[in-house]
Formats: structure tokens, C-alpha cells, sequence
């Protein structure tokens, strides 16, 4: 293994591509923000108990995915594989829900952890912006959130992804259907570790991508059938408001995601054109969430939407972000008088909010000519001795290939007019 690799299952972000992911970031926070939704920061590792009891002691995430760790005092603590429950956390902690109004509306972005099997599109370290809409039932906040995931991801370009809505049903109904399930399940010619999640979380079992499990449930009891009234009111509710918005979404009875908080509305954006790792971005009601970590009743739904995978569906649709280039004017010093001089003018440029770079190193002017192409700057500053003996330097627009001397005393003013 050479010293310079990141670890198994991770990869960095260099220069150009790291931009895109920004951009992502930035595409998928702003409809939030616009929305009322707050920004909320929590730390990358949380006690272990925090997930055991809020994502779920019987999912793939806590009980082989999670990243855990003892501390030198002794704290078992836990990399976080997930944000909703470290958000929920915080909000009760910080006594949100008590002192603003109801919902609290919280955004976020940042790093998570799965010791997963790596492959294409699924990593160990990954990065998500999310949203939470802690504390109100209402089928309107359910439905502000898919149609601001929506009105991201068609901000970004991204045409070719679907959103797979379901219900879970509630604490009354649920538990009627889980049973049901269960008995259909036990008949079924099974393997042992499919056996035991049938009793631990039978739900999951209807996830089983495998063709002979799938045949096998064809005739599974369907939990549309069971739903309380109360539950399809909500989720038609949910159906119309998203239709009314004209968001195009299909119901699939098959989706219940890895985690076990889910309460009603649940519902996950996959594209088409990313192989098995189709899920850019899920969510949904977890009305008991808080309960499960200690807290007060608060009904509340969110989503998490996957940067990386978003960024491999903008490659996968051939979408080209349209980025601006970050440095808008490079100057070039030739000899050592300029060197001192350009430094000034950049200093100055900056300073007057003007994005500007400069050739360090005292190269030659071939090379220097060369950087600033690639810094995508629409002008290049150069001078050399006898610019500076004129009292001017020459300033280059990248563009059109014209050049005009200008007095070095107005360089910095100019440049900040031409660039608006
Ligand atoms: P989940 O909480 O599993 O529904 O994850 C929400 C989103 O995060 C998914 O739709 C993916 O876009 C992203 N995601 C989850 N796990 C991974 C992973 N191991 N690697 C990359 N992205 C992931």
C-alpha cells in the first residue's frame, strides 16, 4: 500500500471536481434556507446509545455499519452514520422546540461514517445536506420537503431521477401489519439470517433484493391494507399536495428503508442512472424519534440528500455545472521591481473584493502565461522593468486578446470597473 492512499473506502476532493461538490452542497441548502429552514451544526461523533436507541438496534446501520470507539476516559462513542438523530438531539438539548415556534426547521451538511463494503457510488465516508422539520404534524411539512429536494435537484439539471413515495403507518396500525407479516413470513423457505430478521424487523425482509426471496413475496400482506384511517388521510394528504405542485412521484409499497424510526410518510429519490447505488437522497415522518432518545412527543420528518451520489448522477446525465471561474484577474511580474509592485496591486485588488492570483516563484513569463490560463482569469496583469520605468502595466483581457497599457496608479480602479 503506498503511504499516499486514503484509507479503504474513502477518497478525497481535489481541485477541479471538489468545486462541483460545493456547488452541490450550495444548490441543495438554498431552497432551505429560503424556506425558513435554520442552519445547524453538530459533532461527528456521538455516545453510541444516541444511535443504538434512535436509528435501531435491528438495522444493518447499528449493528454492522457503525464506526465505534472507546475513549481513553472510557466513553463509548459512535461516528456518526447518520444525521437526523444527532439533530433531534441537539435541538432537544438546546430547548428549540421550546423556545421558537413550532416546526423547528434545521438544515444541514456534513461528513458520516458506514463501514459498508465499498463500491461505486457506496462509500465508508460520505457526505449528505439534510433537513428536519422537528415538532408539528402536518401534511403540508411532508410535502414542503419533497418538493424543496425536487426543486434542488432540478437546479442542479438533474432530470433523469424519480421519487418513490410510501406510508409506514403509525404506532396503532403498524404493529397489526408487522404481525400479519410476520406469520406470512414464518411459512417461507428462508435462510437463517433472513429467519431471525423476520422477528427482529420483518419490514426489511420486503427490502431483500435477491429474485427467489422476491418470488416468494408476491402474496406478502400489503401494508396499504392495513393502514388506519387517520394514516391514509395523512398520506393522501401528502399525495395531493405533491400532485398539486406538479411533482411527479410513484407510490411503491415496497419501500421502507434501513431505518427504524420511520413513522408514516417515507419516501426516497433514486436515478436511473446509477446501477445498484440508485438511492441519491431518502427521508420521511418519524413521529416516535424523539420518544425512542428520551425526549418529548415531537412528530417531526426530514430527508438526506447524498452529495456524492448527486455528483455521480450529474456525471451520469452529463450535466456541466456552470462554475465560475474563482480567480478573475492573475497578474504576472517579470523581474524583481515588479514582483514587489503586482504583489501590491493583488493585495489592493483583493482587498477591493476582486478575486485575483499572482506567479509565485519567479518563473518565466511562458510558464506564468500558462498558469493564468488555467486559472480561468478574464485578465492577466504583466509588467516588466520598463512598464514600471512608463509607470505603467500592461493589462491583458483574455478574452478578446487585447492589450492596453494602463497607469499603475489606476490598474487596480480599472480592473474593478471592467469587472463590475
Ligand atoms: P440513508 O440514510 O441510508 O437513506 O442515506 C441517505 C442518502 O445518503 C442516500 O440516498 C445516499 O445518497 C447517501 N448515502 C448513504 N450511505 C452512503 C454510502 N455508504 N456512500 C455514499 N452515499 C451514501
Amino acid at each position: 500500500m503506498s503511504t499516499f492512499q486514503a484509507p479503504k473506502g474513502t477518497y478525497d476532493l481535489t481541485p477541479p471536481r471538489s468545486a462541483t461538490f460545493l456547488a452541490v452542497r450550495e444548490a441543495i441548502s438554498a431552497p432551505l434556507r429560503d424556506s425558513g429552514y435554520g442552519y445547524i451544526e453538530t459533532p461527528g461523533f456521538e455516545n453510541v446509545e444516541l444511535f443504538a436507541r434512535g436509528v435501531g438496534e435491528s438495522t444493518d446501520i447499528v449493528t454492522k455499519e457503525m464506526y465505534t470507539l472507546t475513549t481513553k476516559g472510557g466513553d463509548q462513542l459512535a461516528l456518526r452514520p447518520e444525521g437526523t438523530a444527532s439533530v433531534l438531539r441537539a435541538a432537544l438539548e438546546a430547548n428549540l422546540h421550546k423556545v421558537g415556534n413550532l416546526p423547528v426547521k434545521l438544515w444541514y451538511s456534513g461528513s458520516y461514517y458506514r463501514y459498508e463494503r465499498p463500491q461505486a457510488g457506496r462509500y465508508r465516508h460520505f457526505s449528505q445536506v439534510g433537513a428536519e422539520a422537528i415538532g408539528t404534524e402536518d401534511p403540508a411539512l411532508d410535502a414542503e420537503l419533497i418538493i424543496l429536494a425536487d426543486q434542488a435537484y432540478r437546479s442542479l439539471g438533474l432530470r433523469q431521477f424519480r421519487i418513490l413515495l410510501n406510508s409506514l403507518g403509525d404506532k396503532e396500525c403498524r404493529p397489526v401489519y408487522r404481525e400479519a407479516l410476520q406469520t406470512f413470513l414464518r411459512d417461507l423457505d428462508l435462510d437463517e439470517e433472513t429467519r431471525r430478521r423476520i422477528e427482529i424487523n420483518p419490514l426489511r425482509v420486503l427490502d431483500d433484493k435477491r429474485a427467489d426471496v422476491q418470488k416468494q413475496l408476491t402474496d406478502a400482506p400489503k401494508l396499504r391494507d392495513y393502514l388506519c384511517d387517520a394514516c391514509k388521510a395523512y398520506h393522501e394528504e401528502v399525495r395531493a399536495l405533491i400532485t398539486a405542485a406538479g411533482v411527479a412521484f410513484e407510490d411503491d409499497e415496497k419501500l421502507v428503508r434501513g431505518l427504524d424510526y420511520y413513522t408514516r410518510t417515507t419516501f426516497e429519490f433514486v436515478h436511473d442512472g446509477l446501477g445498484s447505488q440508485s438511492a441519491v437522497g431518502g427521508g420521511g415522518r418519524y413521529d416516535g424519534l424523539s420518544e425512542m432518545i428520551g425526549g418529548p412527543e415531537l412528530p417531526s420528518v426530514g430527508w438526506a440528500l447524498g452529495v456524492d451520489r448527486t455528483v455521480l448522477a450529474l456525471e451520469a446525465e452529463g450535466v456541466e455545472l456552470d462554475l465560475p471561474a474563482t480567480t478573475s484577474v492573475y497578474a504576472v511580474p517579470l523581474g524583481e521591481e515588479a514582483r514587489r509592485v503586482l504583489f501590491g496591486v493583488v493585495t489592493e485588488l483583493r482587498r477591493a473584493g476582486v478575486a485575483a492570483d499572482f506567479a509565485f516563484g519567479g518563473r518565466g513569463l511562458k510558464g506564468a502565461m500558462k498558469s493564468a490560463n488555467r486559472s480561468g482569469a478574464r485578465y492577466t496583469l504583466v509588467a516588466g522593468e520598463r512598464d514600471l520605468a512608463e509607470g505603467v502595466v500592461q493589462l491583458k483581457d483574455m478574452e478578446s486578446g487585447e492589450q492596453t497599457a494602463v497607469p499603475l496608479t489606476e490598474a487596480a480602479a480599472e480592473l474593478a470597473k471592467r469587472l463590475g
